[in-house]
């Protein structure tokens, strides 16, 4: 059994859906579970239509809708005809968004938008691809079943980032999904959606149907996970801000989940978690060229000082001075108390005796969180920082790689740098303005044109 998720691109329209059709035919022999996120677009369309009917900007919202079921209608046609199965996926997929026509109404009606209605009006996207698919492979001999996302991604009531529940998911796949995989049948599931025990729709965060997949793929214990997009495969960089980011073959699980978390969108990063538990390899393909030799995430790839660059902006900065830290323990635990019960989580930290620095790059607690520290100290924060993250599992090695990244940065600015010894990362905090060239000085610093 093996899992296949496409992503947005990958199922994009009917090129792009014919394509990963003929990908899931040529693996039939390895009992595929397919994964699908929305058409390329449409989760950034809907939460546009949600914003709009919450401002009360209902025609505007009615145009979104109108534009998205257009576009589907027609991918739908181009792929199904408009006879028999043509006509019944037409009328599926027009009844979803005459439901979401009607949320946009109540949604600007009521003028308020709760991250439980927000999950309601994002989850339309994959149940949208996920019927469309499933025709489109049962139309070309593929036996497709569809699977309910929310009958197998069983999440907390976290809306928007909600926590999926692996015992409760293992359970629900192995008595829903397994049972069609054996029977022959090739189950299709939503990506990015899920649903409380109590069958409310979630969603588990941007870029989230890797997310599924992989959770999916423990579950089962798939003999593999595929990632299916719109790039060779994990790169020495986004090569959307490098020139000349190459294919990295083989990453080890631990590289891939820091770059995934410093800004590598090729990935999720919680996607690796449920795979490295079990040791399931995660490979990523481009179902433009699905000849190509992708990347295998595995435990036993080459140890290489840098791996990969990675980048994000959009980083703030928080610094808590207090004189009471030089003596106090249990100090760190209130301060990460504070964070956890806000549901924030730190990705660099910095301390001296008398301040302790932490970068956040989700600031949607921050009031709160900013409220509860200052019970602990003087609080500053500076925002519209970034991070550039340097990631090898030989970077703690020696202390040269540092040298060299410090040195190819020149004039820009370095807040912070935290490398640990046996660490696999060196993260350098800059202005959020300086990501990117601070991503291609360090990238041609490290793989130059002519290595
Ligand atoms: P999908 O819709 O298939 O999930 P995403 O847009 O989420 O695709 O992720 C693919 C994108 O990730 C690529 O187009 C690329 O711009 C970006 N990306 C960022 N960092 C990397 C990297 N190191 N290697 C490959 N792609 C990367
Ligand atoms: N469709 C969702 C998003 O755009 C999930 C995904 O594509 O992974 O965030
Ligand atoms: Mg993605």
């Amino acid at each position: 059994m093996i899992v296949v998720k496409f992503g947005g691109t990958s199922v994009g329209d009917a090129a792009a859906i014919e394509r990963a059709t003929d990908i899931v035919r040529g693996r039939l022999a390895r009992q595929p579970l397919v994964v699908v996120s929305a058409l390329a677009g449409t989760t950034n369309t809907l939460l546009s239509i949600a914003e709009q009917a919450e401002k009360g900007q209902l025609i505007g919202a009615l145009r979104g809708v109108e534009g998205l079921r257009e576009r589907h209608l027609a991918e739908a046609s181009k792929l199904l005809g408009d006879r028999e199965a043509g006509a019944d996926v037409a009328a599926d997929l027009s009844a979803m968004f005459d439901e979401l026509a009607s949320l946009a109404e109540a949604l600007s009606v009521l003028g308020h938008l709760t991250p439980r209605s927000l999950d309601a009006i994002a989850s339309i996207g994959e149940r949208l691809s996920s019927h469309l698919v499933v025709a489109v492979l049962c139309a070309r001999g593929i036996p497709a079943q569809l699977v309910d996302a929310g009958d197998v991604m069983i999440t907390d009531n976290h809306f928007t980032r909600a926590e999926p529940q692996p015992e409760m998911i293992a359970e629900a796949t192995q008595r829903i999904v397994r049972p069609l995989l054996e029977s022959g049948a090739t189950p299709v599931v939503g990506g990015f959606v899920g649903a409380t025990s109590t069958g409310v729709t979630t969603t588990l965060g941007r870029g989230g149907s890797d997310y599924s997949a992989a959770l999916f793929g423990a579950a089962l214990r798939a003999e593999a996970i595929e990632i299916w997009t719109d790039v060779d495969g994990m790169l020495t960089a986004d090569p959307r801000v490098v020139d000349g980011a190459r294919l990295i073959e083989q990453i080890r699980f631990d590289e891939a989940s820091e770059l995934a978390s410093f800004g590598a969108k090729v990935l999720h990063p919680s996607t690796i978690a449920p795979a490295v538990k079990i040791g399931i390899p995660v490979y990523i393909y481009n179902s433009r060229r699905p000849e190509g030799c992708g990347t295998r995430i595995t435990f036993d790839a080459p140890r290489r000082p840098v791996s990969a660059i990675a980048g994000k902006r959009d980083v703030a900065l928080i610094r808590i001075r207090t004189p009471r830290m030089l003596l106090a323990h249990g100090f760190m635990r209130r301060i990460f108390e504070i964070f956890d019960d806000n549901r924030t989580s730190v990705d660099v930290v910095a301390t001296s005796e008398v301040s302790v620095s932490m970068t956040i790059d989700d600031a949607t607690h921050l009031d709160g969180l900013l409220g509860a520290l200052m019970a602990l100290g003087d609080v500053s924060v500076e925002r519209n920082r970034g991070i550039v993250a340097l990631v090898g599992a030989g970077l703690g090695d020696s202390t040269a790689t540092m040298a060299q990244a410090l040195a190819a940065l020149g004039n820009v600015k370095v807040h912070m740098v935290s490398l640990s010894s046996g660490g696999i990362n060196l993260t350098l905090l800059v202005d959020g303005d300086q990501v990117l060239e601070a991503m291609r000085r360090l990238h041609s610093s490290f793989f130059p044109v002519s290595q």
